[in-house]
């Protein structure tokens, strides 16, 4: 067999287009759901001087138990409920998908979603079936319950609310899915400081309901820490898969500091729904431009030129996400992530400029 890539890399892997970050270099960054706002300078010291305190010399805290105990509180999760930890909450789905992938297994997830899904069920060398969304991205239940009996998924994935379309999924419905399902349903719930709504206070009803958090959207993405919550049955198992040390001494000291301070995290989430208000509104008065709802820190809106609104922002220097082309039920729409008041100025002027 010839040594090339071609020969030794797996077919599906190599059929892939893999992750693409674009160079967001002096621009003004809505592509990403970040959290636009710093730290104040004095949280910024105070963790500095955590960081120049830390031993890297040393391998992490393997259990991290003061970082889960701060999570708990941090993000209430109920006291029966056990914690996973992951490099970020995509780890999680790595681990999920790795745990659960026997031989001709089916992990289901919904249509249009998070393009990692798919992507890591790839890795994993699992089959992935996205169930396509209603009108207006609603769930529906009866062709996400047929998947379910035709297919017997081990894993579901279920965003809550979804990216890219923003918006949360009828409770009832996930109820139904929860009891159809013959295995695992998780409930992805990374824009959950910009939603008021979550299933983790449910942990207990469902035995087969796990809930999956990030710390990325709440003003952390650069530590990468995700966190999954649910039965202690389901997660001694899953921890087996957990690489060790995968959580950084950094990422575990920083997030402890910073999780101290959670009261500025949620006021900035404050910020960045009411923003998302008059986002919504002023990007309703665009002429040609459609904003579907969102509980998220972002928004999906549609254009009668997709191609031309993206690139036209990007030559203003605003980098947003383009959809047209993605999937069918993304024709012509674009994400925007909310940014500060006069990130949004500047988005909404490029948008007015870039379709006139
Ligand atoms: N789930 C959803 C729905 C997301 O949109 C994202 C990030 N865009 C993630 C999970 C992954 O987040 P992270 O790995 O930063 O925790």
């Amino acid at each position: 067999m010839p040594k090339t890539p071609e020969h030794v890399i797996r077919d599906e892997i190599q059929a892939l287009a893999g992750y693409r970050v674009p160079d967001a270099s002096g621009m003004v960054k809505l592509d990403a759901m970040e959290n636009p706002y710093r730290l104040p300078e004095e949280v910024r010291r105070r963790i500095a001087a955590v960081v120049a305190d830390a031993e890297i010399n040393r391998y992490p805290d393997f259990g991290a138990a003061p970082l889960r105990e701060t999570l708990r509180e941090a993000l209430e999760i109920p006291q029966h409920a056990e914690l996973l930890l992951g490099n970020g909450s995509d780890e999680i789905i790595q681990i999920l998908m790795l745990a659960t992938a026997r031989p001709g297994a089916v992990v289901l997830g919904l249509e249009p979603s998070f393009v990692m899904f798919r992507l890591i069920a790839a890795f994993c060398g699992v089959r992935y079936v996205g169930v396509p969304l209603g009108d207006r991205f609603a769930l529906d239940v009866d062709r996400t319950l047929g998947a379910i009996k035709q297919h017997q998924p081990p894993l579901i994935f279920v965003t809550y609310p979804n990216n890219p379309t923003g918006n949360l999924f009828d409770t009832a419905a996930i109820e139904r899915i929860l009891k159809a399902a013959p295995g695992l349903v998780v409930l992805d719930e990374a824009y959950h400081a910009f939603a008021g709504r979550t299933f983790m206070d449910r942990l207990g009803e469902y035995s087969n309901l796990l809930v999956m958090r990030t710390l990325s959207k709440l003003g952390l993405a650069g530590l990468r820490l995700g966190l999954l919550a649910g039965g202690a049955e389901w997660l001694r198992q899953l921890e087996k898969i957990r690489l060790p040390y995968n959580v950084g001494v950094l990422t575990q000291l920083v997030a402890r500091e910073a999780l101290q301070h959670r009261s500025l995290l949620e006021e900035q989430a404050a910020a960045i729904r009411a923003e998302r208000s008059r986002l919504q509104r002023e990007l309703a008065n665009v002429p040609g431009t459609r904003p579907y709802p969102s509980d998220a820190n972002f928004i999906l809106f549609k254009t009668t030129d997709a191609d031309r609104a993206f690139n036209g922002l990007r030559d203003r220097g605003v980098l947003i996400k383009n959809f047209h082309g993605a999937h069918p039920a993304l024709e012509g729409c674009l994400r925007v992530t909310v940014g500060t008041p006069s990130e949004n100025d500047r988005f909404l002027e490029a948008l007015r400029a870039a379709l006139a």
